[in-house]
């Protein structure tokens, strides 16, 4: 057909700030709706899909430290706002027609299950969608590294990482309009060019173990379903 998947599973990285839409801050129903639909867009084309959703739309642990908290508490607070984002995004699956599990890193058993990495492969391969939440579970990292180790457990053979901007590009595309997209680039590429691609921890933990990362953008109507048919869209990132 014309729609068959180049990835039987991935793990899509979705930032807080994706939900926001043109909110401030917050979750913005409309874009959730909207992205779902991408999601779901896959799903039906029989790609096993995992979500590392963040929070930064809610709390950002560095501002919090910044402004004086402890670290490790304004982390932990960072933590919990992915889950609040992980279980509105779940909601908005599961009334498109998925079925999604939402899996905390961090143990909150009245609200979500914990990540037990077994489960989530038996989800995944029922086809449900796994939304992990709570990033790693520890402070001083990013949900973009618990998107690197989730999708590393799992087995995706990529990790998407959704952005505003359509892939990596030679310079600012708002401010260079002579600015190219890269189509692709290899790890060390990415490296010696200082692209900025993924925080420096997520990063090496993904060209340790050669999986590679699509940069793409989620607010690109089917983008995501180009993504996963292998088309020319955003930057892929390779070993
Ligand atoms: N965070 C953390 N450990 C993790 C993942 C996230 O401490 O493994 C905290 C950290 O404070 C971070 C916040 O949660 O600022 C929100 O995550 P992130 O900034 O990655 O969200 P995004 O930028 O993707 O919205």
């Amino acid at each position: 057909t014309t729609s068959t998947p180049a990835y039987k599973r991935i793990l899509l990285k979705l930032s807080g700030e994706a939900l926001m839409g043109e909110d401030a801050f917050g979750i913005n129903r409309a874009t959730i709706v909207r992205m779902v639909g991408e999601v779901a867009e896959v799903t039906r084309m029989g790609v096993e899909v995992a979500v590392v959703i963040g929070g930064g739309n809610i709390f950002r642990g560095v501002a919090g430290g910044a402004e004086g908290m402890d670290r490790a508490t304004a982390d932990y607070m960072g933590m919990l706002a992915t889950v609040m984002n992980a279980l509105a995004l779940a909601d908005a699956m599961d009334k498109q027609g998925l079925t999604a599990r939402v899996m905390s890193a961090i143990s909150i058993e009245q609200v979500v299950e914990p990540y037990v990495r077994p489960k989530a492969l038996q989800y995944l391969e029922e086809g449900k969608v796994v939304v992990f939440a709570a990033g790693t579970g520890n402070p001083f990292f990013t949900t973009d590294t618990a998107a690197a180790l989730r999708g590393a457990e799992i087995g995706a053979e990529l990790v998407l990482k959704a952005t505003k901007v359509d892939g990596v590009y030679t310079a600012d595309p708002h401010k260079d309009a002579s600015a190219t997209r890269y189509a692709t680039l290899t790890f060390d590429e990415a490296m010696a060019r200082n692209l900025g691609i993924m925080d420096a921890t997520a990063f090496a933990l993904c060209r340790d173990q050669k999986l590679p990362v699509k940069v793409f953008s989620i607010f690109k109507p089917g983008a995501l379903k180009r993504v996963v048919m292998g088309l020319d869209e955003g930057t892929l990132v390779h070993a």
